[in-house]
């Protein structure tokens, strides 16, 4: 009976690829329930019982890569392009700080030239600067998804963060399967992609002292439950501190139209079970629930959580500019207003059992023992910390 032995598994202290393997593939209803109660359970003992916000501020959209999946991808001229101006940046992020969510993530596609580096160096002050209070002394914690850069970049954009404690970069390596990677990252010339500059870049980023981030996607067309088995293998190999997995989600804009994608159900079930399986062998990592989970079924995030994710980046771009920045297609909440946003999503996430982490900078706790730092205290529930407009007194409003 596949319970039963699902239930053996769950029991002991450490899974073998084997029995990775048979987990992820867990489809019948009564099994996946098992999986997903040990995963939320040791979720809770871990991490505790908050999900922590990132405010996602999609800044642009013109990238110089060509990665083959992906609708912003250099080579798809029927994107219109945006950068959106500092003010609007820092607006953003002032935004997220007085409305309690501990940290915002600046995402873009990938440019390396002195002009881009400057200007992510000039919003880091100015966000740093703006965001500076008695509730958030280091600032509004700050994770950048900004693509592969130098050493040296990593490090300027470290310095005007202004937040060593929360400080993160999130770089996913989309497959440790190195013929996959191939097919996803085909474009040649300067920007080519090559799976090992990932994983160097990863160690970069540790050294300049961020966390680490990584991750994959999940039901790529020819991908195996070993490839994702590898992909947990790698993640405990290069020690990372977060985890960001979506579903394989085609792109309109993309061009590997022609290997089609998973039936949504498959899909969806694979992409949860990895997310369990993630957690019970990773431990104390923050995982986020992936928006692409939603665009497969409206409570996709929720269920990430209910499966073991404690991270969820509402979307606080300006809406005139999301319907520009559709790495795949479906994308959810392109009309929602911030606002609305978070107060829906605080009332979904509590419908799972969990809360939100106001004002919580949401530091890995991987990252924390490493450091020798203690946990984050979690917030006296049903309340918040805001800022009035001055951005300094702090006064407590009620939440929801
Ligand atoms: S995945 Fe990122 S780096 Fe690759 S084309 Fe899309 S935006 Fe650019």
């Amino acid at each position: 009976m596949t319970h039963a032995k699902t239930a053996e598994l769950l029991r002991k202290p450490e899974l073998s690829n084997e029995d990775i393997v048979f987990l992820l593939g867990l489809r019948d209803p009564e099994s996946c329930r098992l999986l997903q109660e040990a995963a939320f359970a040791r979720t809770t003992e871990l991490m505790g019982n908050c999900v922590y916000y990132r405010g996602l501020i999609e800044l642009s959209n013109i990238c110089t890569a060509s990665c083959r999946y992906c609708g912003i991808r250099r080579e798809n001229h029927d994107v219109k392009r945006y950068t959106m101006s500092k003010e609007e940046i820092v607006a953003a992020a002032v935004w997220a700080a007085r409305s309690g969510y501990g940290s915002v993530c600046l995402q873009a596609g990938e440019r390396r030239d002195e002009k881009f580096i400057a200007f992510i160096e000039e919003c880091l002050i100015e966000i740093h600067k703006a965001t500076v209070s008695s509730v958030l002394p280091q600032g509004v914690g700050v994770t950048l998804s900004l693509g592969e850069q130098t050493p040296e970049t990593y490090r300027r954009w470290a310095k005007a963060a202004g937040c060593p404690e929360s400080l993160r970069y999130l770089a996913r390596f989309e497959t440790s399967n190195p013929e996959l990677f191939k097919v996803l990252h085909g474009a040649r010339g300067d920007h080519e992609k090559q799976l090992e500059h990932r994983f160097r870049l990863l160690a970069d980023l540790r050294e300049a002292g961020y966390q680490t981030g990584t991750g994959v996607m999940i039901g790529i067309p020819g991908q195996t439950l070993e490839d994702l088995c590898r992909d947990i293998r790698t993640f405990q190999n290069l020690d990372v501190d977060m985890i960001g997995m979506g579903p394989y989600l085609m792109s309109e804009g993309g061009e590997l139209q022609d290997f089609g994608q998973m039936d949504p159900e498959a899909l969806m079930q694979l992409s949860l079970n990895m997310i369990a399986v993630t957690r019970l062998v990773m431990g104390p990592v923050n995982i986020a629930a992936a928006t692409a989970l939603q665009a497969i079924r409206d409570d996709g995030r929720e269920i990430g959580i209910e499966y073991g994710a404690n991270v969820v980046m509402p979307n606080l771009s300006p809406q005139q500019y999301r319907a520009g920045y559709q790495l795949y297609d479906n994308k959810p909440c392109l009309d929602d207003e911030p606002t609305q946003c978070a107060s829906c999503l605080e009332k979904r996430i509590a419908s799972r059992g969990r809360r939100v982490g106001w004002n919580m900078t949401g530091s890995s706790r991987r990252w924390l023992r490493r450091n020798g730092r203690p946990d984050e205290a979690e917030p006296a529930g049903g309340l918040r910390v805001g800022q009035n407009d001055a951005g300094r007194k702090t006064i407590w409003i009620r939440a929801g």
